[in-house]
């Protein structure tokens, strides 16, 4: 009985650790770097407010990161974890957010005796009915339409639940039955969709927030949206926000997540990196532009595992780390001369994955902000955040610094 509890131990240690060393992390350094970049893609009707406010908007870039630590629906936001749902270019997931969490989400009927039932979808039929087998009847509904309708109206406003329930007198009318006329002492829907990433959905749904803002012509929400925009936008670009196997955890290559999205650009991005993309453009298709992104990143991930997995055979093993002191802290991490090696052999793909994100991240804040009628933009004078934003920020920092974080420790690691 003493291993598993050692085993853990060890585990939790070095998760700890991990967590611990890899503090500056596209974590904080490119983040930043990124958000800051964008600014220079933007028009001039634009650039004004933003360039008074660039400071801002870097520093904010990290928002996303530190709330995980304040509610455990912020993780999730940050990667998809799609080849767990099949192969490129993944058709059984769908694009549009209510069809995938409708087509993931189990929903449950428990009858006054025997078993729970479950709602199906007939296949055979091109996926078109939702059905329930009870009492040796097939109930039976239209899934794109009524389903979809009840699915909107009973299911999706209790997100944020959790648990999600479901009414018994709801389920039956879906099925054209009565008040009371369905067996059903009560009814659950469980999500099995979310905990392996929504980050494409979620930067359509940023993509309308921020659009919004606009519209309100609201300067703070304006700012705090396009820097934390800017943050989902770089997560998507990292082939490792894309995987299951995000921190090499599955294939003997732990690390390799903050070896690739921080010490790389950390150690090469200002002597090397250009960060000049020229000019935002307009996106037509907000949700296939983000999720053309999220996909180009999964087809570089096969050569940020392969690459490091060659170079860690034939590099010499004690010259790939090293420790280095921190803010006071002794830490372990990748040698120079290792991080240039994989770098190198890299070709360019950190840098040019940055460029793309600095690209994306501007002509998302233009999109929005053409959508939203082109309003004039104060381009003289800082904002100045009210007490209450202050307050949050600090109660923000508060918890990332002192609490653990909520669900996946996606770039900690
Ligand atoms: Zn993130």
């Amino acid at each position: 009985m003493k291993r598993p509890l050692l085993a853990a131990c060890i585990a939790l240690t070095a998760l700890l650790l991990a967590g611990f060393t890899a503090s500056v992390r596209w974590g904080f350094f490119g983040h930043r770097r990124i958000n800051r970049m964008a600014v220079f893609t933007l028009p001039p009707e634009m650039i004004g407010f933003y360039k008074k406010n660039i400071e801002f908007i870097t520093e904010h870039a990290v928002d996303p990161d530190k709330r995980r630590y304040a509610t455990r629906h912020e993780a999730v936001r940050h990667y998809i974890d799609i080849d767990h749902w099949g192969v490129y270019p993944f058709p059984e997931v769908p694009r549009d957010w209510t069809e995938a969490l409708m087509k993931f989400t189990e929903v449950g009927v428990l009858p006054s005796a025997g078993d729970t039932l479950r709602l199906y979808r007939d296949t055979v039929r091109e996926q078109a009915f939702i059905n329930l087998d009870y009492s040796g009847v097939k109930l039976s509904a239209p899934y794109q339409t009524a389903y979809r309708d009840f699915f909107e109206q009973q299911i999706r406003p209790q997100y944020y639940e959790d648990e999600w329930k479901v009414d018994c007198d709801a389920l039956g009318a879906l099925f054209g039955l009565g008040p009371g006329s369905l067996d059903c002492r009560s009814a659950y829907a469980v999500d099995h969709f979310s905990e392996y990433g929504i980050v494409p959905y979620h930067l359509l749904q940023m993509q309308y927030r921020l659009t919004e803002a606009f519209r309100e012509k609201d300067h703070g929400r304006i700012l705090r949206l396009s820097a934390e925009m800017g943050h989902y936008i770089g997560d998507a670009h990292v082939p490792l926000h894309t995987t299951e196997n995000y921190n090499g955890q599955m294939t003997n290559q732990v690390g390799i997540h903050a070896f690739w999205e921080s010490r790389i650009p950390e150690l090469f991005a200002d002597e090397q990196y250009d960060f000049f993309v020229g000019r935002a453009e307009y996106i037509d298709d907000p949700s296939a532009y983000f999720w053309e992104a999220v996909l180009a990143s999964h087809q570089l991930l096969d050569s940020v595992l392969m690459v490091e997995r060659e170079l860690s055979e034939t590099f010499p093993e004690d010259k790939q780390y090293c420790y280095e002191e921190r803010l006071g802290l002794t830490i372990r991490t990748q040698c120079r001369e290792y991080a240039r090696a994989y770098h190198q052999r890299l070709s360019g793909m950190v840098e040019a994955r940055m460029r793309a994100s600095v690209h994306a991240i501007g002509s998302s804040w233009y999109t929005a902000w053409v959508d939203a009628g082109q309003p004039a933009l104060p381009a003289f004078g800082e904002y100045e955040p009210s007490v209450a934003e202050r307050q949050e920020w600090e109660e923000l920092q508060r918890q990332a610094q002192g609490g653990q974080s909520k669900g996946r420790a996606h770039e900690n690691e």
